[in-house]
């Protein structure tokens, strides 16, 4: 179990996207989606109706040097985003890279997350994905069920420009870690959670390392 397990999206049967992805989300009060991941057959499936001139413009799943963010399970498009929400996803640490795409939200640095080829089970053996329309054979637990987790803010004082983290930890549930050398949304995340803890260059090193669990997914 770690930040990068790929989970189901509470209160969404059917959604899966990363656990990080999932508690940054969570944190910023589980604003209504119409997208998590996508997985791998699901984008070449769209991409080779686009190229068939059938399709909207959709990516090359095979093109690893693009975002390809829904495919890495590490963004969420916004059912009606509001500035507030948009403002509250921000915080909870998600960037919008796009101008064009206003709905769209992602990690910070998501080619650092592999493409996502099936959904692992809980037991490690992976599962076929449910298609669209049909539920989830066990329901989610609701959003409310969960606390708010605690969330600090590193910076490793040993790199130019500074690398900051938001590391979410709360008893029971994995940590999380999300990595930027952004200075403004460093100091958007620290006016919510507070000023950034200084750290050496081995001591953030050792706390990425204990945030961060192995990849649970082949890709
Ligand atoms: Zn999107």
């Amino acid at each position: 179990m770690g930040a990068l397990d790929i989970i189901p999206v509470p209160g969404h049967p059917g959604m899966f996207n990363r656990r990080a992805a999932v508690e940054a989300w969570q944190r910023a009060g589980s604003p209504d989606v119409t997208y998590g991941g996508r997985l791998y057959g699901e984008q070449k499936r769209l991409y080779d109706l686009f190229r068939a001139g059938k399709g909207s413009p959709a990516d090359n799943p095979d093109a690893t040097w693009m975002p390809l963010a829904h495919c890495r399970f590490a963004a969420w498009d916004i059912r009606g985003i509001t500035p507030t929400i948009r403002a509250r996803l921000i915080r909870a640490g998600f960037i919008f890279p796009y101008s064009y795409e206003g709905w769209h939200c992602e990690l910070p640095n998501v080619k650092q997350y592999a493409i996502v080829h099936t959904i692992p089970s809980t037991s490690g053996e992976a599962v076929k994905p449910l298609p669209k329309p049909t539920p989830a054979p066990t329901p989610a637990p609701a959003p409310t069920t969960r606390k708010a987790t605690p969330v600090t803010l590193y910076r490793n004082d040993s790199t130019t420009p500074y690398t900051y983290a938001l590391a979410g930890d709360s008893p029971g549930t994995p940590a999380n870690w999300l990595v930027t050398t952004r200075a403004d949304l460093a100091r958007d995340w620290a006016a919510v959670h507070g000023s950034a803890v200084p750290l050496d260059g081995p001591t953030f090193t050792a706390f990425a390392a204990r945030y961060e669990a192995p990849l649970s997914v082949k890709s």
